[in-house]
């Protein structure tokens, strides 16, 4: 074996010299959920934050040079940054981050994926071709993600690996007692019907047994087209007892929503998909204290 490959190998593989594990973030909840876990041990930044659409956005030098230094990057995968992450991935040139290795960490992997679709059309844009990224609109999805985040930070930094699981395991038991106060909640919303702007929400649907009824993109991906929305005010009647809630993420337009609640009567309102998407939602347990407020009507 040569001395230069012997050389990356023990810079890929050695414990960290330093005092803080450099977490790149895709998303701002997964920020959120390393320094959960992390707590002083990580320095944690999100390339995207809550009014950003995390599909799009622009490989900045100053996330290439951030990605460069990191020593772990936690995204949300399943292709949701496959228009921006890849090449900064290969800018930032930084072999411990590479997919394969320890420091990449793709939250979607981990838990159970839906909208796994049987064949791809990208033709029509569809932009969730491994099934749905957005995997953090289900609190049960955070617990098993947190669990094997843990277990990772603890593999990239063994000097404070107990420190990492001791964390772990307080995040966990105040997960799990937040996810019993929001069940008995949020029992009035089961079979509530909605429209959604994107398919953002299909993970919190499924928890809380929300039906979605119909997307104002007519593909993910695609913006509404007036055709689109002519045929869903046709299928909701001008009555609009076809839905409940119209809801959005606040990165996107409200004019489909505005224009649909309009003309049915049913309401409008943005949720928080992440944290920082409203003024209610500061970290992980308020942003799902927030979501449940605005579906019940009891935000203040
Ligand atoms: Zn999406």
């Amino acid at each position: 074996m040569n001395r230069c490959f012997c050389l990356i190998f023990l810079l890929i593989t050695a414990p960290l010299a330093h005092a803080d594990l450099r977490v790149f973030a895709c998303e701002p909840e997964w920020e959120a959920l390393a320094v959960e876990i992390g707590g002083h041990l990580v320095k944690a930044n999100s390339a995207t934050h809550a009014l950003q659409d995390p599909h799009y956005i622009q490989a900045r030098p100053s996330l290439i040079a951030r990605l460069r230094r990191a020593d772990l990057l936690v995204c949300s995968g399943s292709n949701m940054e496959i228009g921006w992450l890849p090449q900064l991935l290969s800018k930032a040139n930084n072999p411990r981050v590479r997919p394969g290795n320890i420091g990449y960490f793709e939250a979607s992997t981990f838990v159970q994926r839906l909208d796994i679709p049987d064949s791809v059309d990208r033709a029509k844009g569809d932009m969730h071709p491994q099934g749905n990224p957005h995997v953090q609109a289900n609190p049960h999805n955070i617990l098993i993600i947190a669990q094997a985040l843990a277990e990772r930070m603890a593999l990239l930094d063994p000097a404070n690996a107990d420190l990492y699981r001791q964390r772990g395991t307080d995040f966990l038991e105040r997960w799990r007692k937040a996810i019993v106060a929001w069940e008995e909640r949020a029992g009035a919303l089961r079979g509530k019907r909605v429209v959604v702007h994107h398919k953002s929400w299909v993970y919190l649907q499924d928890w809380l047994g929300l039906v979605e009824v119909a997307t104002l993109e007519p593909v993910p991906g695609v913006p509404p087209t007036a055709n689109h929305l002519g045929e869903l005010l046709r299928m909701l009647g001008e009555e609009g007892d076809g839905a409940e809630y119209i809801i959005r993420a606040p990165y996107q337009s409200n004019k489909a929503s505005i224009w649909l609640s309009e003309r049915t009567g049913i309401s409008a309102f943005l949720l928080p998909l992440t944290v920082g998407g409203s003024n209610g939602a500061t970290n992980l347990f308020s942003l799902f204290d927030d979501i449940l407020d605005r579906l019940l009507g009891t935000e203040s």
